[in-house]
């Protein structure tokens, strides 16, 4: 099997949408590029967010949830997201997050100069200084993550030999990862045995790793039912994907490069209007009727 390239798309569980909207969109410039719903619960918006071109690498998605179900950081999640932001931008950074009132810290455990910070509902963010020069100070889109495993050794097994990443450095607190698409992106496994996490608000349910089409998400699929259970074949409308249970107890998904956000609306109107899947347009509206109005 081919190594795999790039993250796909991070998915995480947050309280007010519109409070997750205006920080993803209004401070962090990212693009609302999807409204649609979750597909298990479509009481639930589903937001997806990306670069300002929608390219593949680039999607953060969130469930906004109405209750109080807060979760709590541990192993088997995402601990912290990684930003990519342009080369020499970290100063325009920290004034944009000072302006609206976001407390940030300078942190170096990317392995380049960043601003550690976190949204509205504690999820735990990095925008870190890439190489890459650009006119605009705009996320390119993901640096990386830090994983949080409750066997981060298996965990580091599993990335290198079957999904083809490569070690860069092991330090005391954590073994650093780096995947082979263009993006170089990292993946920090953090090396402290941590109590198991609790999903709800403020944790990151799963991260999705990008396969190039439906026949490698087959093999994948093939190959970690070895070990793990893995789920049958799921169509996202955008992608089609698969879930399983790394050795340490994080939500892996694979997912397809396509067919993409440009399937149900022209690339200028992505994120415009709610996009529902067909089994529930029949249902338009009692479900815009129930979901809050994003303002
Ligand atoms: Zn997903």
């Amino acid at each position: 099997m081919e190594p795999i390239q790039r993250i796909h798309h991070i998915s995480a569980t947050v309280a007010d949408a519109n409070e997750n909207l205006q920080f993803y969109r209004d401070v962090l410039k990212l693009r609302l590029v999807k409204k649609t719903v979750n597909f298990e619960d479509n009481g639930t918006y589903h937001l997806y967010f990306a670069n300002k071109d929608a390219d593949d690498g680039t999607i953060m998605t969130f469930f906004p949830l109405s209750s109080d179900l807060y979760g709590r950081v541990g192993a088997g999640q995402v601990r912290r997201i990684a930003f990519a932001i342009p080369r020499g931008t970290l100063p325009y950074w920290k004034n944009q997050l000072n302006t609206n009132s976001v407390s940030s810290i300078e942190d170096n455990t990317f392995g380049a100069p960043a601003l550690f910070l976190n949204d509205p509902h504690d999820l735990s963010i990095a925008l870190v200084e890439s190489e890459t020069e650009m006119k605009t100070q705009n996320i390119l889109g993901f640096f990386g993550v830090e994983l949080l495993s409750e066997k981060p050794d298996e965990t580091l097994k599993q990335l290198l030999n079957e999904m083809g990443l490569q070690l860069l450095k092991v330090e005391d607190d954590y073994y650093h990862l780096e995947m082979v698409g263009t993006e170089k992106h990292k993946v920090l496994v953090n090396r402290k045995i941590t109590k198991l996490g609790r999903l709800g608000i403020g944790t990151v349910h799963h991260i999705a790793w990008s396969v190039p089409d439906k026949s490698a998400l087959e093999q994948f699929k093939k190959h970690f039912e070895q070990a793990a259970q893995v789920t049958a074949i799921r169509d996202r409308k955008y992608f089609n994907s698969v879930y399983f249970k790394d050795p340490g107890k994080m939500i892996y998904e694979l997912a397809t490069v396509g067919p993409g956000f440009t399937v149900d609306e022209p690339l200028d109107q992505l994120g415009t209007t709610l996009m529902l899947p067909e089994q529930y347009e029949d249902q338009r509206d009692e479900i815009e009727a129930r979901l809050p109005k994003l303002k």
